[in-house]
């Protein structure tokens, strides 16, 4: 008897002690739920980053990082908003105390730079497009990258963005900008038989039109990433230009040896000279080409011959009248083929290479008149 009511105590004293731990435990997590704190959790794509207590305080961190990125945008950009490419959300939580950073470590995780940019130091003989061929990157993604910089105007030191920085948070901000640009205008071409090969004349100057463009743009990191051209509308209209377009046929110098109204050697240029045979310096006001006696000599264009015959200094010579105003003089032929009033084409043979007149030797004397002015034969040979 007296045994089993000790045994009793000690039953109770177990149970006195089980029934202690247990509640000492409920305390304990009592206590622990107690301690715990409101705060606030930033998690990124899903991902739990950080717990902070100040949730004001880091919504203020995440938008002045967002806005750092709208510094550049034009102030007449329109429909401006910035968006991070991840989806950040922010919730309430209760944690212990020791498991939150502060808001200087928060700032560091939400500005850090993943990967930093590529840059490019341009050396010299560079020019944006050998750059864009050599490192093959479009040149157009150049240019993007590096708004700043004019394509035409690099030197050697030149820092040039080949890849952006990518940071861990992407920032896009898109807007809207409308800007006037010149609209070109078109060009009619006509083409004139009364006017050489190659010469134009402007019958009505063209004028530029001007249009606002609206460009959608989208800054990725704080580069461009996409443009697109949403509207346009014309404010001024281009005029457009007319030009007559000589189709007239001449013949012109090939080599040193072909001049095209004859074969030969120059051997007197157009300008001032020692004369030959006086010595005395004198204006010679076509060319001398010296070639063998007989080689033919050409019409150089179509026209019409207006003298043709002998002259004591100019021997045996043609001069034929071309349209435009223009005059070409042959001299000191052997053989004349062609007479006064005779119309001739291009290329047409007209006489041969000879001595006569005031002359040293076997050439032609080119000469080029217009409106009895002498030109310089090589504007037009
Ligand atoms: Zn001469």
């Amino acid at each position: 008897m007296r045994r089993s009511r000790k045994l009793r105590k000690e039953v109770i004293f177990v149970l006195i002690v089980i029934a202690g731990i247990f509640i000492s435990n409920i305390t304990i997590s009592a206590y622990k739920e107690i301690s715990k704190i409101k705060a606030y959790q930033m998690s990124v794509d899903g991902k739990v980053w950080f717990v902070v207590q100040d949730k004001l305080a880091l919504e203020n961190i995440i938008e002045t990082y967002k806005s750092s990125y709208l510094k550049d945008i034009k102030e007449n950009a329109e429909q401006v908003v910035a968006k991070f490419d991840q989806d950040i959300q922010i919730t309430e939580v209760r944690v212990e105390k020791d498991t939150l950073i502060s808001l200087e470590e928060a700032q560091i995780k939400i500005t850090a730079i993943e990967k930093e940019a590529t840059i490019y130091t341009v050396v010299s003989g560079d020019s944006f497009w050998a750059i864009a061929k050599k490192h093959d990157i479009p040149l157009a993604t150049i240019i993007n990258l590096n708004p700043n910089l004019d394509p035409e105007l690099i030197f050697v030191g030149t820092k040039i963005v080949f890849e952006p920085k990518d940071p861990v948070l992407d920032v896009v901000v898109s807007f809207q900008t409308t800007m006037l640009e010149d609209i070109p205008y078109d060009t009619e071409y006509i083409k004139d038989a009364s006017l050489y090969s190659g010469s134009r004349v402007v019958v009505k100057k063209g004028q530029e039109g001007s249009k606002e463009v609206t460009y959608g743009m989208s800054i990725r990191n704080g580069y461009v990433s996409e443009t697109i051209v949403l509207k346009e509308l014309e404010k001024v209209a281009p005029v457009g230009s007319v030009i007559r377009v000589g189709t007239m046929r001449t013949l012109s110098k090939t080599s040193n040896s072909n001049f095209g109204v004859v074969s030969g050697q120059l051997s007197s240029n157009y300008g001032w000279r020692n004369d030959p045979i006086s010595g005395i310096r004198k204006f010679h006001n076509g060319l001398d080409i010296a070639s063998n006696y007989g080689t033919p000599i050409y019409s150089y264009t179509n026209g019409t011959v207006s003298e043709a015959g002998w002259d004591n200094t100019k021997g045996y010579y043609v001069m034929i009248q071309h349209n435009g105003g223009i005059k070409t003089i042959y001299l000191h032929m052997s053989k004349v083929l062609v007479s006064k009033g005779q119309s001739v084409k291009v290329g047409q043979k007209i006489g041969q290479v000879g001595s006569t007149g005031y002359s040293t030797g076997s050439h032609l004397h080119f000469s080029v008149m217009k409106n009895g002015s002498y030109l310089n034969p090589w504007d037009y040979l």
